[in-house]
C-alpha cells in the first residue's frame, strides 16, 4: 500500500501513528475501520478533578459512614496474594501524597494481579469500606489506569481524562486504556478539522449548540466540565432532531397520500345506534369521538392513536367510527391481537348490530369474521363477502393482512391493542384500501416522551375517565402466609354472587411445564381451600376455542373460580368476576399487572384485586415509602418488585403506572424501537431527556412544515445526512 504524508479522515485507522495493520485489524472487529469511525468512539466516562478525593479525604468520608461511590487516585506500591484454604485474596496497596488505601479482590485474582504493577497510577472508584485494621479499603472497585504525566496535568491544570470501553477485541490486539487514549488523541489533533458539520448553521446558532468539530474534541478531551456537557448535549440534540425529522416525514408522507377522502353524516344510522346503547357516553368518550369525527369528516386523513384504560369504553367509540365509514359506503375492519378477542368483538358487534337493525331497519349492517384457523369452506365464504362488500364490518386477527384478502372498498381500519403490532403491519393494512383511515387503540397508556417519538407520527386521543357506574377497584398486597384468609374471603364473597379469577405466573417458558403447573394448582385448590366451590381451569396449552369455551362456561356461572395462567390477560368481559387473585405477583411486569386487574371491575359492584407475594416483599413495602426519583440504580433493582406492587396498590391510573413502568424498565422493553421503524438512540435517553425531545420535536415539525421536501439551501445538510445515515428508517417516510 502506498503511503502518503497526510491521509484523509476516511482512510483506514492503520495510517495513524502507532496503529498499523495488526491493531487496525482489532479495531475493525468492533466496527472501527476509518479514522472517522475512531473519532466517533466516545468515552464511557471521564475523570474530573471535582469528583476526585485525596486518600485522606476519602478516609474521612469512610469514617463518617458515607456509602456512595467515590474516586481516589493512587500509585501502586505493594501487592500481595494470600491463600485461605481454597480461596485466594489479592490485596493491592496504593498511596498518594496524603495517605494510603487498599483494594481487595476475591475473584479473578490472577488477572488483577497482572493488571496492577508497582509504580503504576490508577483512578479507583467504588463505595468505601473499612478493613479489619481500620484502613480505607475498596472491594472489587472500578479502576482506570492513567500515566503519571496525565496525573500531573490532571492535578495541576484540572484537565479532564476520558476513559474508554476496552472490549476484549481491543485488549487482545494489545490496545489498552493508555494506548487507546493516545491513539484517539492523535486522531482528534490531526483529523477533527476534516469533519463536516451535520446540522444547519441556523439551528446551531438558534439553539446555541456546539459545532460538531468542537463537540467531538470536547467529548473526548474536554477543556472543562461545562464544555463536556455542551458537547454531549449537541450529540443528543442531533440524534433527537433526526429522529423527530423522521417522525415528521412519516406523518407528512401519510397525510400527503390520502386526498379528498371526505366523509359525512349521510343518514340516521349513527344517531340510531347511540339510541340503542343502554348508557350515555362519558364526556371523555364524546371528546375523543369528536376528534375522530373531525378526521373522518375533513380531508385530513386519520392516523390516530386512541388511548384509554381497559374498560374505559374504547371499543364502543371505534364502533361508532366504523359506522360512520359504513354510512359513507365504505367497509371498516377491526383487527384484534388474538383469535379469542376477535371472536369476542364479533359476538358483541353482531349483537349490537341486531339491536340497531330493529331501530333502523333501512340498512342492515353485516359483520364478518376472518380468522387464521378457519376451515377452507368457511374462509372462502368470508373472503367472498369481503371482496363483494357483502360484509360492512370485518372483524379479525392478523389474517386480515394476508395477500388473499381483497377489500372492495376499505375506508377505515381499527387496530386493537397497538403495542403488539409494528409499524410494518400498520403500513400493510393501510395498503389494503386505497388509503384507509387508521385508528389504533391501546390500553397501555403511552408516556409523553414515547408519544413524541416512537408514536410521534400519530395524533393522539385519550379517554381519561371511566364510565360512571364503575367503582374504583380495591387493590391490596398480601404475603403468602395470608392465603388462607384470602380463600375464605373468596368463599364468603361467592355468597354475594362474586366470581373470582386466580392467576398464576408462567413457571417456565416450556408449554409442558406450564400445563403441569396449572393443573397442579388447580387440583390442589379443588382438594383443599376451595373444595366447596366449582373451579375451572384455563391455560396456554389450550386452543383458543377451548379457552373460549371455558370463558363462556365461566360467564354462565358454571364455575365460581377460574384458575388460569396468564391467558386471561386479554379476554372476555365477565361482569360478575369481581375478584382477581394474582399469585407471585412480584413476577409480573407492571403493565401486565394492570392489564390483569382490568379483567375485573366491569360492573357496578365493588371489585377487588389481591396481589399475593413473598412475605418479605410485603415487609419491604412497609419500609419503603421512598420516591422513585431518589433511588440509586442499585437500590432500584433491589426494590423494583416492591415498587411495582406498591404502585399497583397506590393507583388505578394507567398513565401513572405507565410512567413508573418506563422508569423501572427503560423504554426498550416496553416500546420496541425495532418495531417502530425508528433508529435506536445512542446518546439521548428517552426517559430523562423530555425537554430536549419536546424542543427538537417542535423544530423538526416546523422545518418539515416549511420545507416539506427538505430542498431549501439551508437544509441541504439535513437531506444529505438523512439519506446517508437513516436510509433504513426512511422506508415509511419517503423524501422526494
Ligand atoms: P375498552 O375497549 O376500552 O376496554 P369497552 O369499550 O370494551 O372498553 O367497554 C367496556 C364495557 O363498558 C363494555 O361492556 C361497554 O359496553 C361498557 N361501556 C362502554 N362505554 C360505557 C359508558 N359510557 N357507560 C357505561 N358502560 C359503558
Ligand atoms: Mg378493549
Amino acid at each position: 500500500m502506498k503511503s502518503v504524508s497526510k491521509n484523509s479522515i476516511d482512510d483506514s485507522v492503520q495510517y495513524l501513528k502507532s496503529v498499523g495493520p495488526k491493531r487496525a485489524e482489532s479495531f475493525s472487529k468492533i466496527g472501527i475501520r476509518t479514522i472517522r469511525d475512531l473519532l466517533f468512539y466516545f468515552p464511557s466516562g471521564h475523570l474530573d478533578r471535582t469528583t476526585v478525593l485525596s486518600a485522606a479525604k476519602a478516609y474521612g468520608y469512610m469514617m463518617n459512614g458515607y456509602d456512595g461511590e467515590l474516586t481516589v487516585i493512587g500509585k501502586v506500591f505493594k501487592k500481595e496474594k494470600k491463600r485461605f484454604g481454597k480461596k485466594e485474596i489479592l490485596k493491592v496497596q496504593f498511596r498518594d501524597e496524603t495517605g494510603f488505601f487498599e483494594c481487595v479482590w476475591f475473584r479473578g485474582t490472577k488477572y488483577f494481579h497482572s493488571v496492577f504493577n508497582e509504580g503504576d497510577v490508577f483512578a479507583i472508584s467504588s463505595k468505601p469500606d473499612k478493613s479489619k485494621y481500620g484502613a480505607l479499603q475498596f472491594i472489587h472497585p472500578d479502576f482506570d489506569r492513567i500515566t503519571e504525566e496525565e496525573e500531573k496535568s490532571f492535578l495541576h491544570t484540572g484537565k479532564i481524562i476520558p476513559f474508554y470501553r476496552i472490549p476484549k477485541e481491543l485488549k487482545s490486539g494489545n490496545i489498552g486504556d493508555l494506548s487507546l487514549r493516545r491513539i484517539i488523541s492523535l486522531a482528534v489533533e490531526n483529523y477533527v478539522g476534516e469533519v463536516e458539520e451535520t446540522l444547519p448553521d441556523e439551528i446551531i446558532r438558534q439553539n446555541k449548540l456546539t459545532s460538531l468539530q468542537d463537540a467531538i474534541r470536547n467529548y473526548h478531551f474536554p477543556e472543562s466540565s461545562d464544555k463536556l456537557s455542551s458537547a454531549q448535549k449537541r450529540f443528543k440534540f442531533e440524534e433527537l432532531i433526526y429522529l423527530e425529522l423522521l417522525v415528521a416525514l412519516r406523518k407528512q408522507n401519510y397525510q400527503s397520500k390520502l386526498i379528498g377522502n371526505k366523509m359525512s353524516i349521510k343518514t340516521n344510522l349513527v344517531q340510531s345506534f347511540l339510541k340503542t346503547l343502554p348508557f350515555e357516553l362519558t364526556k371523555a368518550q364524546l371528546k375523543v369521538l369528536g376528534e375522530i369525527k373531525n378526521d373522518l369528516l375533513s380531508e385530513k386523513p386519520m392516523n390516530r392513536l386512541l388511548q384509554g384504560d381497559v374498560g374505559s369504553g374504547k371499543t364502543i367509540v371505534s364502533l361508532i367510527a366504523m359506522l360512520i365509514a359504513v354510512d359513507n359506503g365504505y367497509q371498516a375492519a377491526i383487527m384484534a391481537p388474538t383469535e379469542i378477542l376477535a371472536d369476542q368483538h364479533m359476538k358483541n358487534i353482531s349483537e349490537m348490530m341486531k339491536k340497531l337493525y330493529e331501530c333502523f331497519p333501512e340498512r342492515e349492517i353485516k359483520v364478518s369474521l376472518l380468522l387464521g384457523g378457519q376451515k377452507k369452506l368457511e374462509r372462502d365464504k368470508r373472503l367472498q363477502e369481503i371482496e363483494l362488500q357483502e360484509a360492512d364490518i370485518v372483524v379479525g386477527t392478523h389474517a386480515l393482512l394476508e395477500e388473499k384478502v381483497i377489500y372492495k372498498n376499505l375506508g377505515l381500519v381499527v387496530i386493537d391493542e397497538q403495542h403488539r403490532f409494528g409499524v410494518r403491519q400498520r403500513a400493510k393494512l393501510q395498503s389494503k384500501g386505497k388509503t384507509p383511515e387508521v385508528l389504533v387503540m391501546s390500553a397501555t397508556p403511552i408516556p409523553r416522551t414515547i408519544s413524541m417519538t416512537i408514536y410521534g407520527d400519530l395524533d393522539i386521543s385519550v379517554i381519561d375517565e371511566m364510565p360512571k357506574n364503575r367503582k374504583p377497584i380495591k387493590t391490596v398486597l398480601r404475603g403468602e402466609s395470608r392465603l388462607p384468609e384470602i380463600f375464605k374471603f373468596i368463599i364468603d364473597k361467592k355468597k354475594e354472587g362474586y366470581q373470582t379469577f386466580i392467576v398464576y405466573p408462567l413457571v417456565e417458558e416450556s408449554d409442558k411445564l406450564e400445563l403441569k403447573a396449572a393443573e397442579t394448582f388447580y387440583e390442589e385448590l379443588s382438594k383443599t381451600h376451595l373444595k366447596n366451590l366449582k373451579l375451572g381451569l384455563i391455560h396456554g396449552r389450550m386452543s383458543w376455542q377451548e379457552k373460549e369455551e371455558k370463558m363462556l362456561l365461566f360467564l354462565n356461572k358454571k364455575f365460581d373460580v377460574l384458575v388460569s395462567t396468564t391467558v386471561i390477560e386479554v379476554g372476555i368481559d365477565i361482569p360478575d368476576a369481581n375478584i382477581i387473585l394474582i399469585n407471585d405477583a412480584h413476577r409480573f411486569g407492571l403493565s401486565q399487572l394492570h392489564q390483569l386487574r382490568g379483567r375485573v371491575g366491569r360492573s357496578d359492584k365493588q371489585a377487588f384485586c389481591v396481589l399475593v407475594t413473598k412475605d418479605e416483599i410485603v415487609q419491604y413495602n412497609i419500609q419503603l415509602r421512598l420516591d422513585l426519583e431518589y433511588l440509586s440504580s442499585s437500590m432500584l433493582d433491589k426494590f423494583k418488585s416492591a415498587i411495582r406492587l406498591q404502585t399497583m396498590v397506590k393507583t388505578n391510573n394507567g398513565f401513572e403506572i405507565a410512567e413508573t413502568d418506563l422508569k423501572l424498565r427503560g423504554p426498550g422493553d416496553i416500546f420496541s424501537t425495532k418495531q417502530s421503524g425508528f433508529p435506536d438512540l445512542k446518546y439521548a435517553d428517552i426517559v430523562r431527556d423530555v425537554e430536549l425531545i419536546s424542543l427538537t420535536k417542535n423544530i423538526a415539525f416546523d422545518l418539515i412544515n416549511k420545507d416539506p421536501s427538505i430542498s431549501s439551501e439551508s437544509n441541504v445538510v439535513i437531506r444529505k445526512n438523512l439519506i446517508k445515515h437513516y436510509s433504513d428508517n426512511l422506508q415509511y417516510a419517503k423524501i422526494a
